[in-house]
C-alpha cells in the first residue's frame, strides 16, 4: 500500500522561537484534518530536533533530518551520524538534495554511503533526484535522473529499497517560483516508478512513495498531487508558513 506524504524541508531558516511557533502552528492546524493513509514529516534544522521530536511524540507528525553523515561514528568534526538521529527518534532523512550536491560537493558515491548509513539505523532516506535547467533544455532530464537513481540507490537490496522514499525535484523549480507542470511531474514520476519496477519488480514499485518538490505551494499542490504517480510533496519555502503548509497537506 502506497503511503501519501507531505514533507517540509525548513532548510537553514528560523530562530529557535520562530521554529517553536512554526511547529506549534503546524500541529495545531493539523488537528482539524483527517490524516489516514498519509504521513506529515517535518525536517527542521538540527538544533531544533529535540523540540521537534518531543512535539512529534504527542502529535501526528514525524521528524526528518536534512542531512546525515556518510560515516558511522568517530573523529568527523561537525558531522551528525545516523545513529545519533535514530537515538533522538528521527525517522527520515533527506539525502541528495540539490543544495547539498551543489554547495557541499556531495557526489553520487557520498550519497550512496549516506543512504547506507541511514538504512543501517532504520532511518528512511528521502532520496532527491532531479535535473538542472540546461539538462532539461538539452533533453537529458530522463538520463540524468536515471543515473542519479542508479548510482545513489539501485545498489540496495529489495528489503532496504522498501524503506526509501524518492523525491523528484527538478533543480530549476527549487525556490524559483516556477514549478514543473503537472504533466512534466507525472512524466518523470512514471519514469522513476518504471525504473524501480525494472530493478525491483512491480509490487515494490507500486508501493513506493514518490514525492514532487520544486515551488509546490497552496495554489498548485492539488493539481500536482492529483497525478497518478505523484504521491505527495517535498516542500521548501511553503513549509515555512504554517497556513501554507497545512493548505498543502489538505490538498493531498
Ligand atoms: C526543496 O528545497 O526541497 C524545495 C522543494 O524547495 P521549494 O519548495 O522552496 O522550491
Amino acid at each position: 500500500m502506497r503511503t501519501r506524504m507531505v514533507a517540509g524541508n525548513w532548510k537553514m531558516n528560523k530562530t529557535f522561537e520562530e521554529a517553536d511557533d512554526l511547529l506549534f502552528g503546524i500541529v495545531d492546524g493539523l488537528q482539524s484534518l483527517k490524516l489516514e493513509g498519509m504521513e506529515v514529516i517535518l525536517c527542521p534544522p538540527f538544533p531544533y530536533m529535540e523540540m521537534a521530536t518531543d512535539v512529534a511524540a504527542e502529535h501526528p507528525v514525524r521528524i526528518g533530518a536534512q542531512n546525515v553523515s556518510q560515516f558511522s561514528t568517530g573523529a568527523y568534526t561537525g558531522e551528525i551520524s545516523a545513529e545519533m538521529l535514530r537515538s533522538m527518534d528521527v525517522d527520515f532523512v533527506i539525502i541528495g538534495h540539490s543544495e547539498r550536491r551543489k554547495y557541499f560537493g556531495e557526489t553520487d558515491e557520498v550519497l550512496s554511503a549516506k543512504v547506507n548509513q541511514a538504512l543501517l539505523q532504520d532511518l528512511s532516506p528521502i532520496f532527491c533526484c532531479g535535473e538542472q535547467l540546461e539538462e532539461r533544455e538539452a533533453g537529458r532530464h530522463r538520463e540524468v535522473v536515471q543515473a542519479q537513481l542508479e548510482k545513489g540507490l539501485f545498489h540496495l537490496s529489495d528489503e532496504d529499497m522498501k524503506e526509501v522514499v524518492i523525491a523528484y525535484e527538478p533543480v530549476w523549480a527549487i525556490g524559483t517560483g516556477v514549478n514543473a507542470s503537472a504533466a512534466q511531474a507525472q512524466e518523470m514520476h512514471a519514469m522513476i516508478r518504471e525504473l524501480v519496477q525494472e530493478r525491483y519488480g512491480q509490487a515494490l514499485a507500486q508501493d513506493m512513495t514518490i514525492l514532487y518538490g520544486g515551488s509546490c505551494n497552496p495554489a498548485n499542490a492539488a493539481e500536482l498531487f492529483a497525478q497518478p504517480d505523484v504521491d505527495g510533496g517535498l516542500i521548501g519555502g511553503a513549509s515555512l508558513k504554517a497556513d501554507d503548509f497545512i493548505s498543502i497537506v489538505r490538498s493531498l
